[in-house]
């Protein structure tokens, strides 16, 4: 019945998505702002610069971002679910951080396209390409059922996070629960400044994306400044910007909350030894359980579980033929 419900869920978020594109595409293009003078009218000898503008990428280049997207996911659950190993997810991470990350310079980044799908809920003459809307939808939906695959290494903005972390401190519970807080304020201003009138309109997530400017080693310097500041920070508080300020981290955890699946730190039964509790360095256990909302799927408790590692030494042991 559970399982009903959320493929219902999910269809119909994909299905909205696939109508809202549709409709959008539908209107007649108008242009929405007053043409330039020209050149004659302005005289003088001046002459209009040439406009350079970056070729839109190919529509099949997109589909094959679409695909890897959703191959990534794919991944990033079985690795995490079924075969719980932390070095595969490391691999996972760095792989991602390379492909959306630094070839890809960020793109593509469902993190970001929360203004776009907002902005084309209010505005029904904004198009987005169905590509981006989907890029949108696609981990929220595995998350309905999994958790936050995506935050495992698939999100490049996670995944430079995931690679800094060095000496990790616990962040009192009721700090962070305060913290936690910010991302959806911030959520729900990066929306109401997306979608106010054109001149007023701003699309915060982008334009104070810490990290964007390292993927493209290109940028402002004092977002330069303060993605080092997040780097650094996070090498003793994992991973600050997805804990405390994603907003689309937000919509993750609120996701979460239907799935049925997702970490569970034992193979089996559990221990209760508490070294998970401290190999978790985004103070996502409590009471020796992974809490889905707030579980980043790095699988580190599976690498500092007892039990996890008889279970690994165990298979291992039946490949080679058993023990000698
Ligand atoms: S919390 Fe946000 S930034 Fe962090 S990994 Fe998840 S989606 Fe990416
Ligand atoms: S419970 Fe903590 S250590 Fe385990 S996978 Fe989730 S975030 Fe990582």
């Amino acid at each position: 019945m559970r399982c009903l419900l959320l493929g219902m869920i999910a269809l119909g978020m994909l299905f909205f998505a696939c109508v809202w594109e549709a409709r959008a595409q539908a209107l007649p293009y108008e242009r929405p702002v007053e043409t330039a003078p020209s050149q004659d009218a302005i005289g003088g000898g001046y002459a209009v610069p040439d406009v350079q503008k970056p070729p839109p990428r190919r529509q099949w280049l997109q589909v094959l971002d679409l695909i890897l997207l959703a191959l990534a996911l794919a991944a990033s659950v079985w690795i995490v679910i079924s075969k719980r190993s932390r070095r595969w997810a490391q691999a996972l991470t760095v792989a991602c951080l390379a492909y959306f990350g630094f070839y890809r310079e960020g793109c593509i980044c469902p993190v970001g396209s929360i203004q776009n799908v907002a902005l084309a809920l209010v505005e029904p003459r904004y198009s987005i390409p169905i590509v981006v809307t989907l890029s949108f939808f696609l981990p929220l939906v595995v998350a309905l059922f999994y958790g936050r695959a995506f935050c495992g290494g698939v999100c490049a903005l996670g995944a430079i996070q995931e690679l800094v972390v060095w000496k990790p401190v616990t962040v009192p519970r009721r700090l962070d629960a305060a913290l936690g807080l910010l991302k959806y304020a911030y959520l729900g201003l990066a929306i109401w400044v997306a979608v106010r009138p054109a001149l007023a309109r701003e699309f915060l997530i982008c334009r104070f994306d810490p990290f964007v400017s390292f993927f493209r080693l290109d940028g402002f310097l004092h977002m330069m400044l303060i993605g080092a500041g997040f780097l650094v920070v996070g090498m003793f508080v994992g991973r600050p910007y997805c804990r405390y300020l994603c907003p689309y981290g937000g919509l993750l955890n609120w996701c979460t909350r239907l799935a049925r699946r997702g970490v569970t730190i034992t193979p089996d039964k559990e221990l209760d030894c508490g070294l998970c509790t401290e190999a978790c360095p985004y103070g996502a256990i409590e009471k020796m359980r992974a809490v889905r909302r707030d579980c980043l799927y790095c699988a580190r408790c599976y690498a500092s579980c007892p039990r996890q590692q008889a279970a690994t030494e165990l298979v291992s042991i039946s490949n080679v033929g058993g023990p000698r």
